[in-house]
């Protein structure tokens, strides 16, 4: 079926449905009554609208679409983590992660269909982008990993496949829709924005009054290893994001989260460990440290558990928050993208689930 004409019906707002509504000749109310059927009831068909008049159902049929998502596989690691690859309307692949922990249903979503960043060590960024999601399909990520959960999401994290200020306005929409009180209300603080570093996403960030997370993939401590690890720091250098990340700091009151993967003699020395701290006791910040998943895409090895550590001392020493992930990158906090993804598949053994529509 072509869809081209028609709009992802979850990736509208409560506002710009009440709008179409009372333009269709249709009561105002009415569009309270389909937004509980998308967020409460989670319907997914009009039809499914049982107290809906017919001749509304078509007239919503003819401009909107459900962004269904066909799950195409699913893989399961030893923890519990389970990846999801997942097949869009026009036939595009994506990937979400969902990360079950005691009180946590976490889903990892992509941003985009390929990514344009190419890290070093990310098999999704070496094939470039393909296109950006809809909010609609963001949002029907989050929808497919609840009814693949069967029970409520608690936590959305924008470190899957694609850089989420690379399709800004679309993730945006996505995240107000989603933290909206009267639909799916997941609160903002429970949804977190990993970028590899895009100045500009980060500055008009500032400005959304959004009270999201926001993690910051940094990975290197000076500008010759991250331009190595990260092209994106061609663009822009580690002294302009660490002064936007300052400036962010300070405007929104919000502590950013830097990610620092932890890769054997690549940013792990005496000296990057000197650099890092300097780089950290700036502003208040946290930093997560990521031992590396070793990837066949990437022949870095994985810091010694003792550098780690020593990292860790010192760090805290240093007066900076200091968490490290020793997850075999199945872990949400890890760096955006398939590090995570390709390890899980490679290092720790998915095995295939059986297969079930979302
Ligand atoms: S790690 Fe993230 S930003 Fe870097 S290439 Fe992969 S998806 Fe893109």
């Amino acid at each position: 079926m072509d869809h081209s004409d028609r709009i992802f019906i979850h990736g509208v707002s409560l506002p710009e449905l009440q709008e179409w509504i009372t333009q269709a000749g249709e009561q105002k109310y009415r569009a309270m009554q389909i937004w509980e059927w998308l967020y409460h009831h989670q319907v997914e068909d009009w039809d499914g609208m049982k107290n809906l008049p017919k001749t509304l159902r078509e007239k919503l049929s003819s401009s909107f679409v459900f962004a269904a998502l066909e799950r195409e596989s699913v893989q399961e690691s030893e923890t519990g983590t389970r990846k999801i690859l997942c097949r869009l309307t026009d036939g595009e692949l994506i990937e979400e992660v969902l990360i079950p922990a005691a009180d946590r249903r976490t889903v990892c979503v992509s941003s985009q269909v390929g990514c344009m960043f190419g890290c070093a060590f990310c098999a999704s960024g070496q094939l470039g982008v393909k296109r950006n999601l809809k909010a609609g399909e963001i949002v029907g990520e989050v929808l497919a990993a609840q009814r693949e959960y069967g029970d409520r999401i608690t936590n959305v994290v924008f470190m899957g496949i694609g850089e989420p200020f690379d399709n800004y306005d679309e993730v945006i929409r996505a995240v107000r829709i989603l933290n909206d009180p009267d639909g799916f209300c997941l609160g903002a603080r429970r949804i977190t924005i990993s970028t590899c570093g895009v100045v500009p996403g980060i500055q008009r960030m500032e400005d959304e009054g959004l009270q999201v997370e926001l993690s910051v993939s940094l990975h290197a401590p000076n500008d010759t290893t991250r331009d190595a690890l990260m092209p994106v720091n061609v663009s822009w250098s580690l002294e302009e994001l660490m002064e936007t990340c300052r400036i962010y700091t300070l405007r929104t009151k919000r502590i950013i989260t830097f990610e620092y993967t932890m890769i054997r003699g690549i940013n792990d020395t005496e000296q990057d460990l000197a650099d890092l701290i300097v780089l950290l006791t700036r502003f208040p910040c946290r930093v997560n440290l990521i031992p590396l998943s070793e990837i066949e895409e990437y022949d870095g090895r994985t810091s010694k558990r003792e550098t780690v550590e020593k990292f860790i001392n010192r760090l805290e020493k240093a007066g900076i928050n200091t968490t490290v992930r020793w997850s075999k990158g199945v872990d949400v906090n890890a760096a955006c993208g398939q590090l995570r993804s390709k390890s899980m598949g490679n290092s720790l053994r998915m095995k295939p689930v059986p297969q079930q529509s979302l």
